[in-house]
């Protein structure tokens, strides 16, 4: 049973709902008890607390999220602390730095993606990961579904960059301050911690460093 703190200030959520697997995050929110909206317009990015990126084909994402006038917006509220966003797999991509593509990656996270690193389609697997929420927390054990997955480079990381979970020694649940990103997809595991921790991110968000404007 996930319990998440309903005190303080109300969480408004959204998901990313341009292409990709944004229904399954809607879903697993909505177990949750919350009320996420899916998002397509600039607008609809002013109040939110929180944003999902969703797992997709993250060049399309990133090109539309130039097309829908959002790129911006969610750089700006991102790096001021005021959004907690969480990508998974292609939203995890959208997030690190850029590779030389157009259009560019956001950027907001240290760190290098490495697309399509193990594999096609049919490498595509599941597997039980540990991970630990906390540095003092327990690990938990998480049933992690990965799809075309992405993979992080280490050696990119920056200082504040937080390594959550490793799959084989590889680390596949990242944070740095209010952004957290998954390779795999933890919204298709039926398993909803990682989202209500994620929920809860921004109650501890003033004793974390926001991400460096960009
Ligand atoms: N392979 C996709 C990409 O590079 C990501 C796959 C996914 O989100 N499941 O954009």
């Amino acid at each position: 049973m996930v319990n998440l703190d309903r005190s303080a200030v109300e969480r408004r959520v959204g998901v990313l709902a341009l292409q990709g697997a944004s229904a399954p995050h809607l879903a697993m929110l909505r177990s949750l008890g919350i009320e996420a909206i899916p998002v397509r317009r600039r607008e609809e990015l002013d109040s939110l607390t929180h944003l999902v990126l969703p797992g997709g084909e993250s060049t399309t994402l990133r090109h539309l999220l130039d097309l829908f006038d959002l790129a911006g917006t969610i750089i700006a509220r991102a790096a001021s602390g005021e959004l907690s966003i969480f990508g998974t797999c292609a939203g995890a991509i959208l997030l690190g730095q850029d590779d030389g593509e157009r259009p560019p990656r956001l950027g907001l996270l240290e760190a290098q993606l490495e697309r399509n690193a193990y594999g096609t389609q049919v490498d595509s697997f599941s597997r039980s990961i540990e991970l630990r929420l906390a540095p003092d927390a327990a690990p938990i054990s998480f049933p992690a579904v990965f799809i075309r997955a992405p993979r992080f480079v280490e050696a990119s990381f920056g200082r504040e960059v937080e390594v959550l979970a490793r799959d084989q020694g590889i680390p596949v649940l990242v944070r740095q301050g209010n952004l957290l990103a998954a390779t795999f997809h933890p919204e298709l595991s039926g398993d909803p911690r990682i989202h209500a921790w994620f929920l809860e991110m921004w109650l501890a968000r003033r004793d974390r460093p926001a991400p460096a404007a960009i």
